[in-house]
Formats: C-alpha cells, structure tokens, sequence
C-alpha cells in the first residue's frame, strides 16, 4: 500500500528499526513522500541477510520533475514510492559489492532489481517483474540480455549456503586409505581407517609432529581423530 507522508510533519519517525521516513525524501527537497509499505520490510531483510552496518537510500521517492531532471521518464517506480537508490555497507564500513546485493535481493523476491554499476543499485516493489542491468540497457532485463534467470547467473556468482559454513575440512588422497589415531603419534591408539576420498572436518592444522610427520586433529563420522597429514588435502 502506498502512504503519503509530509517531510516536515514525519520526517523523523521511524518505519523500522533501521529506516526514517526523511530517507525516502525527494532530493529536490519536496514535502510530500510516497513509500510503498511493503517496501520496508523487504529492504529490512535484505541489510540483515548481507550483515550490512548501514544502508543508504540516495534516491528514494522522487516528484515527476525531479525524475525527469535526473534522466528518468517522469512516471516510474520512484515517483510512485515504490523505490529505491541505494548502496549498503558492511562491518568494516566497505560497501558491499552490488553483483552480491542483486542476486541476494533476487531470493528475497524484490519485484524490480537494476544493477546500477559496482557499488550501487536500484530496489523496487512494483508489482511486475523487472530484474535489470543498467549499465547495458534500462529498457529490458537481464532474461532478454542474455538468457539468465537470476543474478547469481548473470554475474556467475556462487550462491552461498545458508548460514554460511564457517568450517574448514580436507579431503583424504591415499589409495588405501589413512589410519587416524587416537593422539598425535603413532605410539597413540589406531582408532579407524579413513577411506581415500573422504572429507573431514579440519579442528587444527598442524597440531604437532611425530614420527617425521606434522599432524592434524579431525572430526570424522563424529570422532575427533588424529592424521599424519601427508595425505591431506584442504578445501
Ligand atoms: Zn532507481
């Protein structure tokens, strides 16, 4: 739903935890807002989902002549408060890069997405679909452009798991397998053979030596175990 807002009167109160309605405010310093209200959660989701510290809106709504000023067509989604100019930074105060922002605002279902250029993007709740690069063409969207379906696709990024895995692991390259010990050494206890090929969870690389070898602590099938680690792989 669209709400209209006067600057002046409610610029200082808050929609969200995290967005005023000042900061959906025309640049051309207009009284008048409009914001979709389905637009603040979607945003409200999108900085948590990156961990950003902060998102700025340096475009929001925008007044027929103010859009036309700054090259838009005088009719589009920022002039019905549907949108959204912005750029987001993260824990270290870098801003996030804009390919990542897209393809995570593409599985949050934002209606229109535009990739602006390295930092910056456009986010829409317009109800049509309009996912975009802008930095090709403003008239047709990346489907068109070259086929893809997603942003993950477009910008052949990897789409991270969900939380994202903090773990280290390697991977066991032995022919017949490695034993894994019960300490480091091989005066420690014979616990189990680790097939060749098999990924383990990495607690400490190069726990200690023994036996002219560096050694590994592990956790395999729930079991921490120890490995000479000449046959470890690290992924
Ligand atoms: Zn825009």
């Amino acid at each position: 739903m669209i709400k209209t807002y006067s600057l002046k009167k409610d610029g200082n109160i808050s929609l969200s935890a995290h967005f005023k309605i000042r900061e959906f405010a025309c640049k051309d310093g207009s009284d008048k807002i409009l914001i979709d209200t389905d637009l603040i959660p979607m945003i409200e989701k999108l900085r948590q989902k990156l961990g950003a510290s902060a998102f700025i809106i340096y475009s929001g709504y925008r007044t027929p002549a103010h859009d036309k000023k700054v090259g838009g067509g005088g009719s589009g989604p920022h002039t019905q408060g549907y949108a959204v100019d912005c750029y987001l930074l993260d824990k270290k105060k870098k801003k996030i890069d804009a390919q990542k922002i897209c393809a995570v605002a593409g599985d949050l279902g934002f209606k229109g997405i535009g990739y602006i250029n390295k930092v910056n993007l456009h986010l829409d709740t317009k109800p049509r679909h309009w996912w975009g690069d802008e930095t090709v063409t403003t008239s047709y969207g990346i489907e068109k452009i070259n086929g893809s379906k997603d942003f993950y696709e477009y910008f052949n990024i990897k789409k991270e798991s969900d939380p994202i895995d903090a773990k280290k692991y390697i991977q066991i390259k032995a022919k017949g397998g490695v034993w894994a010990w019960s300490g480091i050494g091989f005066k420690t206890k014979k616990q189990m053979v680790i097939p060749n090929g098999s990924k383990c969870e990495l607690i400490t690389k190069n726990v200690g030596k023994a036996n002219g070898y560096n050694w590994d602590k592990i956790i395999y099938k729930n079991k921490t175990l120890y490995l000479a680690n000449n046959w470890n792989k690290y992924l």
